[in-house]
C-alpha cells in the first residue's frame, strides 16, 4: 500500500501552494499530491481570469492578498515570468458601489496602499465610458445609476495562472514532492483508533481516524501524518459521504472574450494614463460586470458573478451559456461601454467559484486533526493562493499562528470555524 506523510488531494493553486509551504516547514517529510486531472492546475485554477488586487472589505482577505501578491511580485522579479501586468483595478462606481468600497478604502489608507479617485469626466475621456445613463430606456429597465467616480487601485493587475502553476510544480518536483495524476479519490478510509474486529466498524461511538484514501482504481494510499483536502469546488461532494461539511459550495462562473476590433474598442483597451503598461485596467462596472484586459489577444475577457437564479451546484463539465452573454453580460457592458454594443464573443469557457458563507477561505481540521480541509476560495483563490497554502500548511503542522510572506502574523483559527473572524466580504467579483 503506498504510504506518505502528507497526502494532498487536489493539484490546483491551493494544493500546490500548501505542498510548497509544507515542504519549506517540514523538509524531510514525504508529500504526495493526487489529482483526477491529467496535470497540475487542471481544475478551476486554469479557468481563472487570474486578476489580482490588494483590495478587499474583509481584513483577512486583505492580508492574504497582500502577502500572496507580494510573493508573486518577488517570484516575477526573481526571473520566473508569471506575466504579471500591473494594470490596476478600476472600480467604476455609482453612488451604491461607492458606499460598498468605503471599508476597503479605509483599510488601504491605514496600510498606505496606493489608490486614486478619478472624476467621471476622466473615465469618459480615457475609456469612452458613458457616465450619464439615467434617462436611457435600458438604464431604466436595468435600474442603472450614473457614474459618480472611479477608484483606481494600483496594487493590482493580471497574471497567467498556468505560469503560476508551473512555478510551484517545478519547485515541488525539484524538492522531491510526488504527484499522481489521473487519480480520482473515491473516498476516505476511516478506521477506529482501537479496532474491536466487529463488522461495520467504525461505529459513531468509536474514536475514529482518517487513515488515507481510496482511488477509483481501488488503490489505497495511507497518510502517516495528515490528509489535506484541496479540491476546490468539488469539496462538498468529497466530504459529504463521511458527514463533514465543507462550509463552501460551488457556483458556476463564465468568461466570454470580446475582441477590440474597432478603433473605439482599441481606444479603451490601450487606454493611456492608468498605468505604465499603456493598457486599460481591469474594469469593474457599477452593475458588477467586469472587463479584464488581455492585450496579447487584443481582447477583453468579460464576466459577471450572477446570483439570482444561479444555483449552488457543480456542472460537469461546465458549459458557457450563449444566452447568458446575450441577455445578461452584453447589455450590462454596452450600457456603460457603448463601443462594445453589438460585440459577439470570440471564445468562452466556464468553471466554478467555491463560495464560502462570508467570502473568506475556510481552513479547518476534522477527525481529531487527521483531516485538514482548505476550501472556500470564493473567486479569489489565485490572488490569495500563496497565503492560503501557508495557512493550510500551518494548520497541518498544528500551529496556532502563521507568519505570512509580508511578515504579518495571523491566528490560524481566524480562518477556521471556532475562532473565525467573521466579516462579510463585499467585493466578490
Ligand atoms: C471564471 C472564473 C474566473 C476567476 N477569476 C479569478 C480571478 O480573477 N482572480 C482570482 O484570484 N481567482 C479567480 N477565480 C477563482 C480561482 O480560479 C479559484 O479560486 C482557484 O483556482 C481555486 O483553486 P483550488 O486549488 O481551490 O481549486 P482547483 O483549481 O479547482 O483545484 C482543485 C483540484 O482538485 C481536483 N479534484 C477534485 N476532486 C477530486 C477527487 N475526488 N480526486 C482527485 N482530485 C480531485 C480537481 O481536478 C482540481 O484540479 C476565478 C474562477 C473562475 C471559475
Amino acid at each position: 500500500m503506498p504510504r506518505t506523510d502528507y497526502l494532498i488531494i487536489g493539484a490546483g493553486i491551493v494544493g500546490l501552494s500548501t505542498a510548497y509551504h509544507l515542504k519549506l516547514e517540514d523538509p524531510d517529510a514525504s508529500i504526495l499530491v493526487v489529482d483526477k486531472a491529467p496535470g497540475p492546475g487542471g481544475g478551476d485554477t486554469s479557468k481563472s481570469a487570474a486578476a489580482f488586487r490588494v483590495f478587499f472589505t474583509n481584513r483577512i482577505n486583505f492580508s492574504l492578498a497582500h502577502a500572496s501578491v507580494s510573493f508573486y511580485r518577488d517570484v516575477q522579479m526573481g526571473g520566473w515570468d508569471l506575466q504579471m501586468r500591473w494594470v490596476g483595478y478600476l472600480f467604476v462606481a455609482d453612488d451604491r458601489m461607492m458606499e460598498r468600497l468605503k471599508p476597503g478604502l479605509s483599510w488601504a489608507d491605514k496600510h498606505g496602499l496606493n489608490y486614486e479617485v478619478l472624476e467621471p469626466g476622466v473615465l469618459e475621456e480615457r475609456l469612452g465610458l458613458r457616465v450619464n445613463v439615467e434617462g436611457l430606456e435600458e438604464a431604466e429597465l436595468m435600474g442603472a445609476h450614473n457614474v459618480v467616480g472611479g477608484v483606481l487601485v494600483r496594487d493590482a493587475g493580471v497574471l497567467m495562472p498556468d505560469r503560476l502553476v508551473s512555478y510551484y510544480y517545478e519547485w515541488l518536483r525539484s524538492h522531491n514532492v510526488s504527484f499522481a495524476f489521473n487519480s480520482r479519490v473515491r473516498g476516505f478510509i476511516l478506521k477506529p483508533r482501537r479496532p474491536l474486529g466487529i463488522e461495520g466498524e467504525p461505529f459513531p461511538w468509536q474514536d475514529t481516524r482518517v487513515e488515507g484514501v481510496e482511488l477509483d482504481d481501488g488503490t489505497i494510499i495511507e497518510a502517516g501524518k495528515k490528509t489535506i483536502v484541496a479540491t476546490g469546488a468539488w469539496t462538498p461532494y468529497l466530504l459529504n459521504p463521511i458527514g463533514v461539511d465543507s462550509y463552501s459550495r460551488p457556483k458556476k462562473r463564465q468568461i466570454f472574450t470580446v475582441k477590440a476590433d474597432t478603433p473605439e474598442k482599441r481606444r479603451a483597451l490601450y487606454a493611456k494614463g492608468f498605468n505604465r503598461e499603456g493598457v486599460s485596467p481591469m474594469i469593474i462596472l457599477p452593475n458588477g460586470a467586469y472587463m479584464r484586459p488581455a492585450p496579447e489577444e487584443e481582447a477583453y475577457w468579460t464576466g459577471y458573478s450572477d446570483e439570482l437564479g444561479r444555483p449552488f451546484q457543480l456542472e460537469e463539465p461546465p458549459v458557457p451559456e450563449e444566452r447568458f452573454y446575450t441577455y445578461t453580460l452584453h447589455p450590462m457592458i454596452s450600457l456603460y461601454m457603448p463601443a462594445f454594443e453589438g460585440s459577439t464573443p470570440a471564445s468562452s469557457w466556464a468553471g466554478h467559484y467555491d463560495l464560502s458563507f462570508d467570502g473568506m477561505p475556510v481552513i479547518f481540521e476534522a477527525f481529531d486533526s487527521d483531516l485538514i480541509v482548505s476550501a472556500g476560495t470564493s473567486g479569489s483563490g489565485i490572488l490569495k493562493g500563496d497565503a492560503i497554502g501557508s495557512v493550510t500548511a500551518a494548520v497541518a503542522l498544528e500551529r496556532d499562528t502563521v507568519t505570512l510572506y509580508t511578515g504579518e502574523t495571523l491566528k490560524t483559527e481566524w480562518l477556521g470555524l471556532t475562532g473565525r473572524l467573521m466579516e462579510k466580504e463585499y467585493l466578490i467579483i
